[in-house]
């Protein structure tokens, strides 16, 4: 079934001293899977539990569809949560686990038998019906968690660290059925998580956090394209996005970024799309899928290799150039050593400018 919108305006939520959310308002298109991403602390789970309605706002209002359901309480809201830690009822089979939130509902035994067997199915978990929760591995609790959420087909379904328990292989495996389900499912998602990899794997939308404040609202492609702030641009991306503090001079032929041993041509400022400004100290931002190792020219400069970082698909090689660090990405076969001189080259209209004053977004 198809989920709901929902519509966060201007919410606060304060403990003690603690702005936990800080005026934050989002638009959560129905349907949508959508993230909400920033480091531990910056107010994730507590938006989640606010919209949830575990927990209540000091100010603003939460809409689903066109109704007002701020006050509304949870058991009213129509949505599912899955926790961190599952939250399973260890005396009761898997069937009754997930067959739970029905018969509160007190819907008939012949439908609960029938959900709960369809539900299981979509997860790979018919054969572990007669289990309890002790007697799972880590990610088949975690999708008994899922399937207890899923079988009340809620309108919003709501996701907290979901994987986090779980070790590297099974939570990408993980990922990937989440956002199966999602596709044949279509309820409205909303995941918190601090993994800017997981983030990007999985949503339509992120929206990443900092201290309470919304920071960024986008499609993947823009957050991680167009990151508003030096923030956003560290956040997402592994390896994070090298910056090189310099300044930007504008000749007649156009803008130069200058640094100790870097000077890159960006082109004229209207093909940059720079604005009329001062900006007395900037930081370049290169990712390291748009650096190379090549011929001098273009967009380029001599460095020294520091340190190689095989992946297997590619090797990231940690360069050094007047004091800074800088991150290309390479084929895993080109022979390159720690110590040799190369030149870096990048791909036009890759360059990402920064204020170093107030961090934001130049071009
Ligand atoms: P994490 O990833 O660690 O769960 P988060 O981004 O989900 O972090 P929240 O749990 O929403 O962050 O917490 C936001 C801020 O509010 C933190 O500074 C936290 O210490 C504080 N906080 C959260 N819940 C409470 C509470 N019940 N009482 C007091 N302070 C709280």
């Amino acid at each position: 079934m198809a989920g709901m919108s929902l519509r966060l305006e201007s919410i606060y939520r304060r403990y003690g001293k603690v702005m936990a959310v800080n005026d934050l308002s989002l638009e959560l298109p129905a349907g949508k899977f959508i993230t909400l991403l920033g480091p531990s602390g910056c107010g994730k789970t507590t938006t989640l539990n606010l919209i949830a309605g575990l927990d209540q706002a000091d100010g603003g209002s939460i809409h689903m569809g066109e109704r007002d359901i701020t006050r509304v309480p949870p058991n009213e809201r129509g949505m599912a949560i899955v926790f961190q830690n599952y939250a399973l009822y260890p005396h009761m089979s898997v069937f009754d686990n997930i067959a739970f939130g029905l018969r509160l509902q007190r819907r008939p035994k012949p439908e609960i038998q029938s959900r709960v067997r369809h539900t299981a199915e979509l997860l790979a978990i018919e054969h572990l019906l007669d289990r309890r929760p002790g007697q799972l591995s880590g990610g088949q609790q975690q999708r008994v968690a899922l399937g207890r959420a899923m079988v009340k087909k809620p309108a919003v379904f709501l996701l907290d660290e979901p994987f986090s328990n779980l070790d590297a292989a099974l939570r990408a495996r993980m990922r990937t059925e989440v956002k199966h389900l999602h596709q044949t499912l279509g309820t409205t998602s909303v995941f918190v998580t601090h993994d800017q990899e997981e983030a990007m794997t999985l949503s339509d939308l992120i929206a990443v956090m900092r201290d309470g404040k919304l920071v960024q609202y986008g499609t993947q492609h823009e957050v991680y394209g167009k990151p508003r702030d030096m923030y956003v641009a560290t956040f997402l991306g592994k390896p994070r996005m090298s910056l090189i503090e310099g300044s930007l001079e504008r000749h007649a032929a156009g803008v130069v970024f200058t640094a100790p041993d870097v000077r890159l041509e960006l082109g004229t400022a209207e093909s940059i799309g720079l604005r009329d400004g001062e900006w007395p100290r900037v930081a370049a931002g290169l990712r390291a899928e748009d650096v190379s190792l090549g011929a001098p020219g273009g967009l380029s400069f001599d460095a020294q290799v520091a340190l190689l970082e095989p992946i297997g698909s590619d090797t990231f090689v940690e360069l050094e150039v007047g004091g800074a660090t800088v991150v290309a990405r390479v084929p895993p076969e080109d022979p390159v050593a720690v110590g040799d001189r190369v030149t870096a080259v990048i791909k036009p209209g890759r360059v990402h400018l920064f204020d170093l004053d107030s961090t934001e977004r130049i071009v």
